[in-house]
């Protein structure tokens, strides 16, 4: 699981790349020699991106400016990467929202809708447009961001919990469907990050108190590595270790 990352002509795709941990996550991929497909909506964070890529001169990047509730826009960039390069190594499925915090019977429709768009309808949009070009890799490999959260369940975070017990479920569905195959599929819980995300949910927290996501991608970068054999479980980013949920035999 340690082994230094290399991954010159493989090409990977990161959602959420323009900032937070997809940003870093995307960077590191780049650093090890991908050429990273970097989708997220704001332009400004992802050419930033791209900027830091060019300067630490290894991998490259294509930057796609997507809003995810775009679901034909899913399919549609499938498309483009099976046309550039007729197979994709990486998928890391990485953007979310945190909607509100609230009690479950006080939330919006609006909201749990969102919230369900983006991390789960658009992860489940994306496995689709993706599955035929991740098996044309011969070590695909997708990284699907969960969160604690999924298992936690605390008070005020329903619909949060709820999308990220949804793509974990998927996510382990995926792995079991494909584990005869050269893919490897993981949910990661990040562990709580110095984010956008983060300061939203807990606007009274000293952020730095808070790892850097920097030095979580790192750790989560590992699941990208040809050489993994895991597949199907839930990746603990900040203690280096996969928890204990196994495929049925
Ligand atoms: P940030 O809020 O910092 O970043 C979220 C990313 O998702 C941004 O790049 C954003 O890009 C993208 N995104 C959001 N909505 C859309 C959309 N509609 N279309 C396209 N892209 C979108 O979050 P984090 O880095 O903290 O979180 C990354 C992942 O880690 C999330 O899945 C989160 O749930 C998970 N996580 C984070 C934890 C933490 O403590 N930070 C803890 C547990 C899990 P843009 O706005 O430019 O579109």
């Amino acid at each position: 699981m340690q082994d230094k990352l290399h991954l010159t002509g493989r090409v990977a795709l990161v959602t959420g790349a323009s900032r937070g941990i997809g940003y870093f996550i995307a960077r590191g991929l780049a650093a090890a020699g991908a050429h990273v497909v970097a989708v997220a909506r704001t332009v400004g964070g992802l050419e930033e991106l791209d900027d830091e890529i060019k300067a630490d001169g290894k991998g490259e990047a294509t930057l796609v400016p997507l809003d995810l509730t775009d679901m034909a826009g899913i399919d549609r960039l499938g498309g483009a990467i099976h046309e550039r390069w007729g197979k994709l190594d990486v998928l890391v499925a990485n953007a979310g929202i945190l909607g509100v915090i609230a009690p479950v019977s006080h939330v919006e429709a609006k909201v749990f809708e969102r919230v369900m768009a983006i991390n789960v309808t658009s992860t489940w949009r994306l496995i689709r447009s993706v599955d035929p070009l991740l098996r044309q890799s011969d070590a695909g490999r997708a990284i699907i961001m969960s969160s604690g959260a999924a298992h936690s369940a605390r008070a005020y975070w329903g619909p949060y919990a709820a999308s990220k017990a949804a793509v974990e479920a998927l996510a382990r569905s995926w792995a079991d469907e494909t584990k005869n195959l050269a893919l490897c599929i993981n949910s990661v819980n990040p562990g709580a990050t110095r984010t956008a995300m983060r300061a939203l949910a807990m606007p009274g927290e000293n952020p730095d108190t808070l790892p850097h996501p920097s030095e979580i991608a790192e750790n989560i970068l590992q699941l990208a590595n040809p050489a993994l054999t895991e597949t199907g479980l839930i990746f603990d980013a900040r203690e280096r270790k996969f928890l204990a949920y196994r495929l049925p035999e």
